[in-house]
């Protein structure tokens, strides 16, 4: 996607992972002079291999810079605003992100093209992959991006025919003041990554933003702030209500017992039996992507096939394989508690590998689900801590590593007398006492359960 907005500007770049690679390329083709920085030399170096102009933006010359294009994670506000924000407002210089440019170049070639942009503190990435698989399965044409898999300017420009589906982190809301989804979806705020937002008001202030400048929004309300946001939103929105126990909004589209119902009670699709929408958070899930499809013009027929075929994402509540009764779950994403949880209450004889590096509050937010676990098998540096909560409610074994625990685990479910016992990966830690990230650990969980199969 060449970006047309600074053509002949000068415009400064500062963060060259793959995206900020990808704005500093898609600049230069739409006719702007970039000049890009990284504080790490292997990526400086790498832009200048691919043609990109790099320049130390400490002795840069602000004054006729046009705008300063910041990659998502490069901090706004928060811990403290990053050097080159100083620079850029002492200069008076406009900053924005990479999907900012997008938005200028949709409103120039194809004003109102269909763009999708999905945010939330959880669930974000399962969402916008469901809700691009079922888009795709209706042969629709459809690109994928933003915060999941590819950069938005590497995807294929806008055009009136083509759906542009994005996830968006808080950061990224931030860096786009014209953010103008055709249909903004919020599925929920809850306080993770407050350290990196400052207050909870703040963080929720910004997911609104995106609600605020959606044509039409889409919004989870079973949470409090989502639920004000949605209150302050009086047209155009869908509201979307997975009820504990009692329904509290009866004009929002209804998930429960693995099905999506209409205000009038009519069944809109079913998501009973399918693997990769286990749970009541992917009902959610799945209950969000049909308002979007809907709304989009798929017929419930288009839905419920894409709903059916979605193959779901690695390492969230993925099914490796079956052997015998016993079914494979990694869920290696599940870094703490909550996500935890999640893969806790879908399903009954656990056999559970979990630890790693323990996050604050460790695994008791998980007691009231111990009644669910055959056994665990502990792994890596949380385990004495881990021991100590298990002790006496759940019986265990310290295993040290995944290599053993899966082995041991695999032994465990087969002598189980349950009907359907599942070994699960769901680690509520993070994994970097022993592995390099959640999807290498997850990998190896895959590797070493395909050996057993
Ligand atoms: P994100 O992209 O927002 O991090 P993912 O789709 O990758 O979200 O899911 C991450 C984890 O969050 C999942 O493994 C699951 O435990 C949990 N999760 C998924 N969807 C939801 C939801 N709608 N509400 C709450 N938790 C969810």
């Amino acid at each position: 996607t060449p970006i047309t907005t600074f053509a002949d500007s000068r415009v400064a770049l500062f963060g060259l992972g793959g995206s900020g690679l990808a704005t500093a390329l898609a600049l230069k083709a739409g006719g702007a002079r970039v000049l890009a920085w990284d504080d790490n030399p292997d990526s400086v170096a790498r832009a200048e291999a691919a043609g990109i102009e790099t320049q130390d933006l400490r002795g840069a010359d602000w004054s006729d810079l046009a705008a300063l294009v910041l990659a998502p994670g490069v901090p706004l506000t928060h811990p403290a605003p990053h050097w080159t924000v100083g620079l850029a407002q002492g200069a008076g210089v406009e900053i924005v992100g990479d999907i900012e440019l997008f938005c200028r170049e949709r409103a120039k070639v194809a004003p109102g093209s269909p763009f999708v942009a999905i945010t939330g503190t959880n669930g974000k990435s399962t969402t916008t992959a469901l809700i691009a698989h079922i888009l795709r399965a209706s042969g629709r044409d459809v690109q994928m991006g933003g915060n999941i898999g590819t950069a938005i300017l590497s995807l294929e420009p806008p055009a009136a025919a083509r759906i542009h589906v994005i996830e968006m982190s808080s950061f990224q809301i931030d860096l786009t003041p014209s953010l103008n989804p055709s249909v903004g979806v919020l599925l929920n705020i809850t306080p993770d990554h407050l350290d990196r937002h400052g207050t909870l008001e703040q963080y929720a202030a910004i997911k609104e933003r995106l609600i605020q400048g959606s044509d039409l929004a889409v919004v989870g309300i079973d949470d409090r702030l989502s639920r004000e946001i949605a209150e302050r939103r009086a047209e155009r929105l869908v509201r979307v209500h997975v009820p504990r126990e009692a329904v509290i909004a009866a004009d929002a589209l209804i998930a429960r017992d693995a099905a999506v119902f209409d205000p009038d009670g009519s069944r809109l699709a079913d998501v009973s039996g399918i693997g990769s929408l286990r749970g009541a958070h992917n009902w959610q899930n799945a209950a969000v992507a049909v308002a979007v499809a809907r709304a989009l013009g798929l017929d419930a027929e288009e839905i419920q096939a894409g709903l059916r075929s979605f193959p779901g994402l690695p390492h969230r509540m993925e099914e490796v394989g079956r052997r015998g009764r016993v079914l494979f779950v990694n869920d290696s994403k599940a870094t703490n508690a909550d996500s935890t949880e999640k893969a806790l209450t879908a399903f009954r004889d656990i056999h559970w590998i979990l630890g790693g590096k323990a996050k604050d509050g460790g695994i008791f937010p998980l007691v009231p689900y111990f009644e669910r676990i055959a056994h665990a098998y502990l792994i890596g540096a949380a385990s004495d801590a881990f021991a100590a909560t298990l002790e006496g409610a759940v019986p265990y074994t310290r295993c040290e590593t995944i290599e053993r625990a899966v082995a041991a685990a695999a032994e465990g479910a087969d002598a189980s007398a349950a009907p359907e016992p599942v070994v699960l990966l769901s680690p509520a830690c993070a994994s970097y006492d022993q592995f390099r990230s959640f999807e290498q650990r997850g990998d190896r969980f895959r590797d070493l359960v395909r050996a057993l199969l």
